[in-house]
């Protein structure tokens, strides 16, 4: 699957504001949207014209899928398999999106930015009920125990992660325990658990023309 590999800084910019790409950075007066909150490239300050309509619909698709680093065509996906489940779309959209493997990893605070979880998801450090899963994608289910496992315990990127998942608010849907550097998923998340900048009706209305 195609990757994005320029620099994740560029598409908050292009967003005109923080999709906390990466981590600490974030937080931080390094981010670049303290100083040049204005789009990438040689014309980025010039436009400011007002977004409506299919453009302000547009914008929000993209952010979503810019803070989840899905593609065009798994995104869709994930909008028509919300469709189909009973409930209101553009939720669980959201909650198709939180429930992949690699955004429980972040929010149980085990890497600093999404990039990071989803690394440690790939190249294996990570289990579902015990059993080694390296799909990003995976969609974690109520029930399951999210762990690192045994023999990657002593990764730098933890103790980052650790220090880092102090100052951050815990998931009121996800058990954690960060001792043990594992986790419960104990409910699926409502829309008000989802802290998530992008009006996703924009989305379901761009999807549904
Ligand atoms: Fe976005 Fe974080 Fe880069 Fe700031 S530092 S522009 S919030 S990714």
């Amino acid at each position: 699957m195609a990757r994005y590999k320029d620099a994740v800084c560029r598409l908050c910019r292009r967003e005109g504001m923080k999709l906390f790409l990466k981590g600490t950075k974030c937080f931080s007066d390094k981010c670049p949207i303290e100083k040049r909150n204005f789009a990438p490239g040689q014309h980025g300050k010039d436009r400011k014209a007002k977004i409506v309509g299919y453009g302000l619909q547009l914008r929000e698709k993209q952010k979503a899928k810019r803070i989840y680093f899905t593609q065009e065509g798994q995104f869709r996906n994930y909008f028509e398999k919300a469709a189909r489940t009973k409930g209101v779309t553009g939720e669980m959209l959201l909650q198709q999106l939180e429930r992949r493997l690699d955004s429980v990893v972040l929010r149980m605070g085990l890497g600093i930015s999404r990039r990071q979880a989803r690394q440690l998801v790939r190249h294996g450090h990570i289990t579902v009920n015990g059993r080694k899963v390296n799909i990003p994608s995976y969609q974690v289910a109520v029930g399951e125990e999210i762990a690192i496992r045994e023999r990657s315990r002593k990764l730098p990127v933890l103790e980052q992660a650790k220090e880092f998942a102090a100052h951050q608010n815990a998931p009121n849907w996800i058990e954690i325990d960060r001792e043990n550097l594992k986790g419960r998923v104990t409910a699926l998340p409502k829309r008000e658990d989802i802290q998530l900048p992008v009006n996703e009706q924009l989305i379901v209305e761009l999807y549904s023309k």
